[in-house]
Parts: structure tokens; C-alpha cells; sequence
């Protein structure tokens, strides 16, 4: 992951009329309830991944 995942939906109202903000990298308006907001990859989780097995 890249952190260049779009979001299909915003995340306050759950609308899908989402485009790119000018804020650049990461950030995204909501056409519906003109919100902005940015996306950003936390890192990785210290269970690390997951093989479909359950300890
Ligand atoms: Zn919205």
C-alpha cells in the first residue's frame, strides 16, 4: 500500500461524490458535505500479516 488509496466514500457522510482537494497528496472534498480531509498511512501493524490461520 502506497497511500495513494482513493476512498470510495466519505467518511462523514458516507456519500460518493469525492474529488481530489487541492491540498494535494492524500486529501480529498466531499461534493455532498463539503468536508475536506486526508487520508494517511499509519504503518503496519505489529501482528503483521495474517495467512488465513488462527493461532
Ligand atoms: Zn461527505
Amino acid at each position: 500500500m502506497s497511500g495513494r488509496a482513493a476512498p470510495f466514500f466519505c467518511p462523514y457522510c458516507g456519500d460518493e461524490d469525492l474529488r481530489p482537494h487541492e491540498a494535494g497528496h492524500g486529501a480529498w472534498e466531499c461534493g455532498a458535505c463539503n468536508r475536506a480531509f486526508r487520508l494517511s498511512f499509519l504503518g503496519l501493524l505489529a501482528k503483521g500479516l495474517t495467512t488465513g490461520e488462527r493461532p
